[in-house]
């Protein structure tokens, strides 16, 4: 009899703990990606704190190269007015992503072309990395293929405007007009999502408060590859891996530019795995 409470005694308390250690890996488990391909599920690491996102750490980050100084006032002038919009526009302009999470999201203006965007979709495929096309919308029709090649590849394809005005320079029915008639371009081939960069990256206030009352997302970057500005690939990667931070939105072109985009096309790839080795994913703007 005593023996036989004994043993009822040991099971119950071993149900207890093996469920208490079952609840426990559970809880410990919960927010955390199930991505198959990382295989094994026993040993789940500890999600790692980073400080608390906050609106501080939105700001587009400076260039680690030398520039001259026509070029570097040119683009303080632009960080400034950009965060001038995001502070106004705090719901509807972005600079980053509001996260303190690892990821980058890597954005291609200019888009689709017949030869530089297949080369960028076959490198992020080859990497399994998604990301964000901005088309230029009077390029989808004459691009049709590359247009569908983004797609398929499961990229988002987003509005860059119907012929890349600067926004700037144009009154606001027309700014709204080059987005709305890119913006059924995109329908065209894809589900139209309303995120908007603007050619050159900035909008003006009036621009800026009617894109929000249609519904637009407006998205500048915090991280300029300057693939527009430097041939050296190596001068694109040090731009981007340098100044890479949680939520980054790194700026890079997918057409246009000198040799098909040749320095962008040799940077890309060290660019992904240089990021993936300081343990950055990747991310569709969509996401956010
Ligand atoms: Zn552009």
């Amino acid at each position: 009899m005593e023996m036989r409470r004994y043993v009822t005694m040991a099971l119950v308390s071993f149900v207890l703990i093996t469920g208490l250690a079952a609840l426990g890996g559970l809880l410990h488990g919960k927010g955390e990606s199930c991505d198959p391909a990382e295989g094994d599920e026993q040993v789940i690491p500890a999600i790692e704190e980073g400080p608390a996102f906050s609106k501080d750490m939105t700001y587009i980050r400076d260039i680690p190269l030398p520039l001259d100084e026509a070029m570097e006032q040119h683009l303080t002038e632009f960080r400034t007015k950009a965060k001038e919009l995001m502070l106004k526009y705090p719901d509807s302009f972005f600079i980053s992503l509001p996260t303190n999470e690892k990821v980058v999201a890597l954005t291609f203006d200019d888009g689709p072309d017949a030869y530089t965007t297949r080369e960028i979709v076959e490198i992020l495929d080859r990497f399994q990395v998604p990301a964000t096309f901005f088309f230029i919308g009077n390029q989808i029709s004459r691009n049709p293929g590359s247009a569908r090649l983004v797609i398929e590849s499961g990229h988002l394809a987003a509005n860059h405007s119907w012929s890349h005005l600067r926004p700037t320079d144009i009154d606001t029915g027309k700014c709204i007009s080059e987005v709305t008639a890119a913006e059924s371009a995109i329908a065209g081939i894809t589900s139209a999502c309303r995120l908007y960069r603007p050619p050159y990256g900035l909008v003006t206030e009036a621009q800026m408060a009617a894109l929000e009352e249609a519904g637009y997302k407006v998205f500048a970057w915090s991280v300029d590859s300057m693939d527009w500005y430097f041939d050296d690939p190596d001068d694109i990667v040090r731009c981007v891996v340098e100044r890479v931070h949680p939520g980054a939105i790194v700026l890079l072109h997918c057409a246009g530019g000198r040799n098909n985009r040749r320095a962008t096309i040799e940077a890309l790839p060290q660019i992904i795995t240089e990021l993936k080795d300081m343990g950055y994913s990747f991310v569709a703007l969509d996401r956010y």
